[in-house]
């Protein structure tokens, strides 16, 4: 059997449609946020990061590393086995008391990674609980789509934060039937926000159980960091609360927040969360550092709204037309895949410049994309350079502009 065929027959679409994905090489730079050094062909580049997902910077905050540094000196690198044995280390409890305080919840469950939270804890409430069936918004991210289907629970796919089609799904089922209304607080591609208590309003109706997704909110807003639903003040109306620490908080893993039942129900039977080895305690102690800061300090959430802000009106002064959105996130709207690519690859190969095109099936065709993530650190000169390339890009491709 010739297996190196078929892969090349399956990836050959992948090139033909432009889907292939080529991934850039970089070296972050610890202090200089958000600058990195890009290996290309042998050499290097000096670049900007205009696309990370370490949305404040504290990837590189020296109280993080420090966390991280002290916590290897003390415990070693890896945790040593699964949570059941040997793998449980200090550090994970204090880690998840942290998280538990941090979304008003009893409990906390930490995993690998925000995918395998996702998957292992809906893939468990789906299959554990008899008969569940399982309302996803229809823009949920892939990890709650797999959770989803492993679970083999029923499936109802609702139009993307739309509460009045969610009601209409939900009664479709009587009373006896256990229901989960599964979503996100920010989408992380329009950059659009749930409207959380309608939604919680329309599961209470129907007796229903709520899970949201705050990976790209957590860090970011509400006073303590915790997210959209602590912003709005409707923690308590959540039962699951799930979250990473790998975007704001700027290390790695996943977590759920919730009851002290809800928890011990998927710590007993999540297989993604028994047979696995525990995250390293210097993980979780970075973790533990940057929620902990990330509670009290609002200077680094004040000031990227700030940057996001004249970000946005430094693209408006060019007519670069950008998806308005209330949150973090900046699409600039390119509409066509093969342009968006190039534009990607011009900025930085010519300006230093890294932000990685986003395309179908990431998002819909035609809604081709550059996704912009403006950090604390990112600087007035930064975003001029930004600005100006792209307002130089927009005239070389004849892309139209928005009208002010
Ligand atoms: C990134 C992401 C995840 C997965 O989190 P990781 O910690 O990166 O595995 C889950 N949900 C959403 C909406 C995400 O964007």
């Amino acid at each position: 059997m010739d297996f190196e065929a078929i892969f090349e027959a399956k990836l050959a679409p992948l090139h033909e449609d432009g889907n292939y994905r080529v991934f850039a090489e970089i070296e972050r730079k610890a202090g200089s946020f958000p600058k990195a050094t890009r290996f290309i062909d042998g050499g290097t580049q000096d670049v900007t990061v205009w696309c990370s997902n370490d949305y404040l910077g504290m990837g590189q905050h020296p109280k993080i590393m420090k966390a991280m540094h002290e916590a290897i000196d003390r415990t070693g690198t890896g945790a040593g086995g699964t949570r059941n044995i040997s793998g449980t280390n200090h550090d994970h409890v204090l880690l998840e008391k942290e998280l538990a305080d941090w979304h008003g919840k009893d409990s906390a469950l930490i995993f690998t990674s925000g995918y395998v939270s996702n998957w292992a804890a809906l893939g468990t409430l789906g299959s554990a609980i008899d008969g569940c069936v399982i309302f996803s918004d229809s823009l949920n991210h892939a990890s709650m789509i797999e959770g989803i289907r492993h679970s083999r629970a029923g499936k109802e796919i609702w139009k993307h934060n739309d509460p009045e089609d969610l009601d209409r799904l939900l009664s479709k089922y009587g009373p006896e039937v256990p229901k989960l209304v599964a979503f996100e607080s920010v989408y992380s591609m329009d950059g659009d926000i749930a409207p959380i208590a309608e939604i919680c309003d329309v599961a209470d109706k129907h007796g229903a159980m709520t899970y949201l997704d705050e990976v790209h909110a957590v860090g970011l807003y509400g006073p303590r960091g915790a997210g959209i639903a602590e912003r709005e003040g409707i923690m308590h109306r959540i039962d699951v609360i799930e979250g990473t620490l790998g975007k704001a908080v700027g290390v790695m893993g996943g977590y759920i927040t919730g009851s002290d039942k809800l928890c011990d129900f998927i710590r007993s039977f999540a297989s993604g969360f028994i047979f696995t080895t525990a995250i390293p305690p210097a993980l979780a102690a970075g973790a533990a550092a940057s929620i902990r800061h990330l509670k009290t300090s609002e200077i680094e959430r004040m000031r990227q709204k700030e940057r996001v802000a004249k970000f946005r009106s430094m693209l408006d002064a060019k007519g670069i037309p950008h998806m308005d959105n209330p949150s973090h996130i900046v699409p600039v709207m390119v509409g066509d895949a093969a342009k968006c690519k190039y534009l990607s690859d011009l900025l930085m190969d010519q300006y230093g410049i890294y932000v990685q095109p986003i395309n179908y099936p990431t998002v819909p065709k035609g809604t081709e994309r550059l996704r912009f993530t403006p950090t604390p650190m990112h600087s007035d000169d930064d975003m001029g350079h930004l600005v100006n390339a792209l307002s130089d890009l927009w005239s070389q491709c004849a892309l139209s502009r928005a009208v002010a």
